[in-house]
């Protein structure tokens, strides 16, 4: 997957809609302290399925939203688009915030469920916890980490983190047609 094109509005510091290309050869992005290099990573990870308002350095998911400023009023919502290209085809995902409404996600104009997204990034080897996305401070705790959190680590990077849901999602359906079956011999067995 190639991420070519990040959308922002209403996120952040980026009140007004802006459009970041993402051209081969982009390898950093420069400005003041406190212009909104960070906030750009955070609007990747966050569309990618982050849940943890901490790690987007806020109180509340809704911190995501555009807080206002002295000579302009707070934002409603926060959108952010990722177009990516995969196997050729491109695909936009999107996620929103409102306040008071929480979040919602759409892949390629479908409402979807954030479990979709993150499967998505997932299987393409990246997403909102992947590696491949080095926050400030992440160096430490790599190097800190315990081994089953490395392994972790080295399985989302290999693309095969999305296998684990869905073999968690099998195995409930299992349970369930087991406990069916179960309940379909009793029934068998009361009317014998
Ligand atoms: P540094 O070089 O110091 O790491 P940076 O360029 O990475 O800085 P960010 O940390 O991305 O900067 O951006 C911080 C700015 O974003 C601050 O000015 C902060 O006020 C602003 N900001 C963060 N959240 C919001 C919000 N919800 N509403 C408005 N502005 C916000």
């Amino acid at each position: 997957m190639q991420i070519k094109r990040l959308r922002i509005s209403g996120f952040k510091s980026f009140v007004d809609p802006a459009d970041l290309v993402i051209e081969p050869g982009l390898t950093g992005v420069v400005g003041p302290n406190g212009c909104g290099k960070s906030n750009l990573l955070e609007a990747l990870r966050w569309t990618m399925g982050e849940n943890s308002a901490r790690s987007m350095r806020g109180a509340g998911m809704e911190d995501v939203i555009f807080a206002g400023t002295a000579t302009r009023p707070p934002r409603d919502f926060a959108e952010v688009t990722i177009l990516a290209e995969r196997e050729g085809d491109e695909t936009e995902i999107v996620r929103r915030i409102e306040r008071g409404a929480g979040s919602a996600y759409r892949i390629d104009g479908r409402d979807v469920r954030a479990k979709d997204v993150a499967l998505l990034f997932a299987d393409a080897a990246t997403g909102a916890h992947s590696p491949a996305l080095v926050s400030q401070n992440r160096i430490g705790a790599v190097i800190a980490a315990k081994p089953a959190e490395r392994r972790a680590m080295l399985e989302e990077a290999a693309g095969i983190a999305g296998l684990h849901v869905r073999r968690r999602d099998a195995e409930t359906k299992l349970r369930a047609t087991e406990t069916n079956l179960t309940r379909l011999d009793e029934a068998i067995a009361d009317q014998d």
